[in-house]
């Protein structure tokens, strides 16, 4: 006899979900390596197996964003709240000014961090918090920025507050750009062109944590200056391949099989489809519940990838928590200074993920409502 198991579905926020196949995969290779008799966890990063693990990550990730060839892509550690600083030390010789546009709690813990060990000038651009309360986004022509600003940074989308840039924002007039895209990278097409520099933690849409991913123009690379120690100077990583020091193997080794198993679903703009539609039809829910579920993010500012709602009451979001992790709905809990809820459906969330949600809201609606 068989048994049935239910179905898990993670809607974690990150640490987040993987596809099944790519842990399926990195289980099958756990103990040897495509013949080699060892595990990715124990070999040396300057093998030649890693290094060809990591030049293929890199290709395939390239491939999937068209990334142009005058960008150099690293692999480092230390996560997204490093490159908050890494971002400063490196960008801003030879300048005074920062444009920080604070949309969320993301950009506005940069924004507290990104002037320590700097002199620089971190110019609050527009805020987000202070003009709309976080349910909606400041337009781009609205941001106080100047071209002779060393960069302006801003966070694509806020993974707390469930907000997001749907129209990309165009960089004319601008000086270059510095983006967080830690919970959306490889969610929908991008103009890598459009950016000076790119930013995102591996754990929320890629793979597990330990290994942040950057993608930087070239030319940005003059301006990293040599008092800059080396672990902290990205010119220092690209002059040595990424390999300056030690990178996180193990987690480069799993984002590359996912980059493998998004080229297998048809790629980004198959993604961008797929997330599109999980991400209308949870909004639909909330918003044809009769008030049920509240979200109050503008629609144009709504994300695709972190989906907050609560009921009226919080002893309601509490029974919501604890019954649906009962139904195999797992990690649906708010952040913990907004409470509420928060469905993050990141690529490798099923859409049937999302309608098992929806299901159960509806159920749990006609129990409560
Ligand atoms: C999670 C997150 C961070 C912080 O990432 P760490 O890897 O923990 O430093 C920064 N920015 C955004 C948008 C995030 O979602």
């Amino acid at each position: 006899m068989t048994i049935q198991m239910p179905s898990i579905y993670n809607f974690s926020a990150g640490p987040a979900i993987l596809p099944e196949s790519v842990l399926r995969i990195a289980q099958t290779e756990m103990f040897d390596y495509n013949g080699t008799g060892f595990s990715v966890m124990t070999m040396s990063h300057r093998s030649d197996v890693f290094m060809s693990i990591l030049y293929h990550a890199e290709q395939d990730l390239r491939q999937l964003l068209n990334i142009p060839d005058n960008y150099k892509v690293l692999f480092l550690q230390g996560g997204a709240s490093a490159q908050f600083n890494m971002t400063v030390m490196n960008l801003c010789n030879g300048f005074d000014r920062v444009d920080s546009v604070v949309t969320g709690n993301w950009s506005r813990i940069a924004h507290s961090q990104m002037g320590k060990l700097s002199d620089a000038n971190i110019h609050l651009a527009a805020h987000g918090g202070d003009l709309y309360d976080y349910t909606d986004l400041p337009s781009p022509e609205t941001w106080d920025v100047s071209p002779n600003s060393a960069f302006v940074h801003y966070v694509i989308n806020e993974t707390v507050h469930g907000l997001q840039y749907r129209d990309i924002p165009k960089p004319d007039g601008m000086p270059p750009v510095v983006c967080d895209m830690s919970s959306e990278i490889l969610s929908r097409p991008i103009n890598v062109a459009d950016f000076g520099l790119i930013y995102a933690g591996a754990q929320k849409n890629i793979g597990p944590s330990g290994t942040t991913i950057i993608i930087i123009r070239e030319d940005l690379l003059d301006r990293c200056s040599d008092r800059v120690p080396d672990v902290w100077n990205y010119k220092s990583h690209v002059e040595r391949q990424g390999m300056y020091n030690t990178p996180a193997t193990y987690p480069i080794y799993i984002s590359g099989l996912v980059f493998r198993w998004l080229q297998s679903q048809g790629g980004i703009a198959q993604m961008q489809t797929i997330n599109a539609l999980k991400a209308k039809i949870l909004y639909d829910a909330i918003d044809n519940s009769g008030g049920f579920y509240i979200n109050k993010v503008k629609p144009r500012a709504r994300s695709q990838m972190n989906v907050i709602f609560h009921t009226a009451r919080p002893e309601l979001d509490e029974l919501f928590a604890e019954e649906s992790t009962t139904r195999g709905l797992r990690l649906l809990r708010g952040y913990k200074s907004m409470g509420g809820m928060r469905a993050s459906i990141y690529n490798a969330m099923p859409l049937q993920g999302v309608e098992a949600l929806i299901e159960f809201m509806q159920e749990f609606q006609k129990r409560y409502g």
